[in-house]
Parts: structure tokens; C-alpha cells; sequence
């Protein structure tokens, strides 16, 4: 069993802390808020009191940070570490952050003699605290696999996605696609009800036709045929628009470094900052139905 140090027990990082300690690691629980570490204690972790810098990170094996943006890895990384934390140990961050910040920060720590890998997470608050995420991992294969272990507690698919950064490089993709899809399910069902085509008879038919994707099957957004989706409790997340509008705002961000058009990817942007103009992104993503139908 291992020594973990969890820097951010948030939404996400609360439930996959609890999953390392029920895995009978010893897990010191770090968060700016006193009530989170205390309901990681609650939950048979241990909290870090007082200063990060300060804490005995001497018989830490592995550091995991589960933080909002890239500057607070990096504040983390390179300014308010543990001093004495010993090198050859393990940064693990599941954040997600820009590729060029992840890259730098996972190349940084291997200079400094920390093996680091970046492994940003598919799956929500539910899937962190059942153990069911997806992480997409990038960094070198040696330093996957003295991550992989970890990672296999808290998810359930573990892919090595390339050099470091190519973690995050997977996950904006994936979510501007995810964002792309949805926002084409949404149009495709609020027209098929303007045509007086219901939505249980357009999901019946589209889901076994060559519309199908994940947007409608798991997550319809039209209410009615996939009872567990957010559209059933008036779009309450699940994931929230501001949460996709900050994976669309970093596809953006690494699209011109590359010079990769990204029309459709940059109009999802587009739509997804109405919702948040018009004070709505703690919606769920899949809420631009409301938008689209003008009731928002
Ligand atoms: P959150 O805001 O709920 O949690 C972040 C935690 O970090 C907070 O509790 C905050 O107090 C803590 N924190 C911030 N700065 C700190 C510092 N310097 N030291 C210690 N703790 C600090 O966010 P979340 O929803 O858990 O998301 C975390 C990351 O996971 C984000 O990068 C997000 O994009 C990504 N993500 C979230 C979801 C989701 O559905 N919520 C899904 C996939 C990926």
C-alpha cells in the first residue's frame, strides 16, 4: 500500500480520494476548504492542516492533484509543493488543463526528478465516486505504469494516450466532439417535434439509424427516452455548460497553436457562451434544447 498525497477534493476529487483510501492506501487529503478535508477524514483519509509547503511529504509515493485550471497545478507544481517531497516520487494530474501548461509542467517535474504524467478524466461526479472513469493518460510508458495502478482504482479504463500532454490532447478532443454531437442532437430532435414528429418515435427510429451516438442513447436531451439523462430534471447537471465551455475554450486555444480549423468546434464555443451570457451555464450541457426551443 501506498502513501498518496490528493491536492483538490472537489466535485471529482472527493469521490476518487475516497476510492484510494477504500483501496487501503493512506491518502493526506489536501483542499483550501476545511469542511472537504473533513469529510475526507470522515471517510478514513487523512488531512493536511496548515501550509502544503510544511507537510512531511516524506513518505509520500504518489501526488495527485484534481484542481479547477492549469494555474493552480502550476502554482501547486511549482511554487507551494512540499518541500521534502522525495524525488522519485509520482505527479499524477487528473485536472484538466491546456496541453502546452500540462506539457510544460509534466517535463519540468522529470527535470527536477519527478516521474509526472498528465491523465485528465471522462466520467462525472457520479463516475468518480463509483470508480468508473476514464483516464487518458499521457506522459513516458514507464511513468504510466507506476501511474496505472492508481488509476485503476479510481477508473475503470486506463489508456496511455502518448508523450506528456497527450492526455489532455485526448480529452479536448473528445469533449469538442461530445460538445459538436450534442448540439446536433438537440437541433435534430426540436425539429422533429416543430415537424410533429414526437421525441420517443425520432429517438426509436434515429437511434438505430445512422444518427445514433452517445449525445442521444445515453444522454438524450430531448426528455422522455433515456430516463437517467439530465433533460429529466429540467437539464440540472450532470456536466455542466461551463464545465464544456471550458474544454471548448482550451480545443480553441490549442487550434490555433496548430492551425487545425475547427469551424464546427468553434461555433459550439459560440453557443455554449450564450448560455453562459445569459447566466445559464450551471445548466447541463445537453441544455441547449432550452436555448434552441427559446426557453431558456
Ligand atoms: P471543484 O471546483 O469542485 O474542485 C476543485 C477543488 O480544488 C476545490 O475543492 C478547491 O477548494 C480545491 N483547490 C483549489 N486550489 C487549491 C489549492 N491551491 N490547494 C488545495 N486545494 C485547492 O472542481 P471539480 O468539478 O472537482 O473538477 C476538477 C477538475 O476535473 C477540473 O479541471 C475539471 O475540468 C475536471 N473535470 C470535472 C468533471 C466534472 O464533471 N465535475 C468531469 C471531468 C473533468
Amino acid at each position: 500500500m501506498s502513501t498518496i498525497l490528493f491536492i483538490g477534493l472537489g466535485n471529482m476529487g472527493s469521490g476518487m480520494a475516497a476510492n484510494l483510501v477504500k483501496a487501503g492506501h493512506d491518502v493526506y487529503g489536501c483542499d483550501l476548504s476545511d469542511d472537504l478535508r473533513a469529510a475526507h477524514v470522515a471517510k478514513g483519509g487523512n488531512s493536511v492542516d496548515g501550509a502544503l509547503k510544511d507537510f512531511d511529504a516524506s513518505a509520500v509515493d504518489a501526488v495527485i492533484t484534481m484542481l479547477p485550471a492549469g494555474k493552480h497545478v502550476a502554482k501547486i507544481y511549482m511554487e507551494d509543493m512540499a518541500q521534502n517531497l522525495k524525488k522519485g516520487s509520482l505527479l499524477i494530474d487528473c485536472s484538466t488543463i491546456a496541453v502546452d501548461e500540462a506539457r510544460a509542467l509534466g517535463q519540468g517535474a522529470v527535470e527536477r526528478g519527478y516521474p509526472a504524467v498528465d491523465a485528465p478524466v471522462s466520467g462525472g461526479v457520479a463516475a468518480a465516486e463509483a470508480g468508473t472513469l476514464t483516464f487518458m493518460v499521457g506522459g513516458a510508458a514507464e511513468h504510466f505504469e507506476m501511474a496505472r495502478p492508481f488509476l485503476e482504482v479510481m477508473g475503470k479504463n486506463v489508456f496511455h494516450a502518448g508523450a506528456s500532454g497527450n492526455g489532455q490532447v485526448a480529452k479536448v478532443c473528445n469533449n469538442m466532439l461530445l460538445a459538436i454531437s450534442m448540439i446536433g442532437t438537440c437541433e435534430a430532435f426540436n425539429l422533429a417535434e416543430k415537424l410533429g414528429l414526437d421525441a420517443q418515435t425520432f429517438y426509436d427510429i434515429s437511434s438505430t439509424a445512422s444518427g445514433q451516438s452517445w449525445s442521444m442513447t445515453s444522454y438524450c436531451p430531448a426528455p422522455g427516452p433515456v430516463p437517467a439523462a439530465p433533460s429529466n430534471r429540467d437539464y440540472q447537471p450532470g456536466f455542466a455548460t461551463a464545465m464544456m465551455l471550458k474544454d471548448l475554450r482550451l480545443a480553441q486555444g490549442v487550434a490555433e497553436g496548430a492551425k487545425a480549423s475547427i469551424p464546427l468546434g468553434s461555433h459550439a464555443a459560440q453557443i455554449y457562451t450564450m448560455m453562459e451570457a445569459a447566466d445559464k451555464d450551471d445548466l447541463d450541457f445537453s441544455g441547449v434544447m432550452k436555448l434552441l426551443k427559446g426557453t431558456l
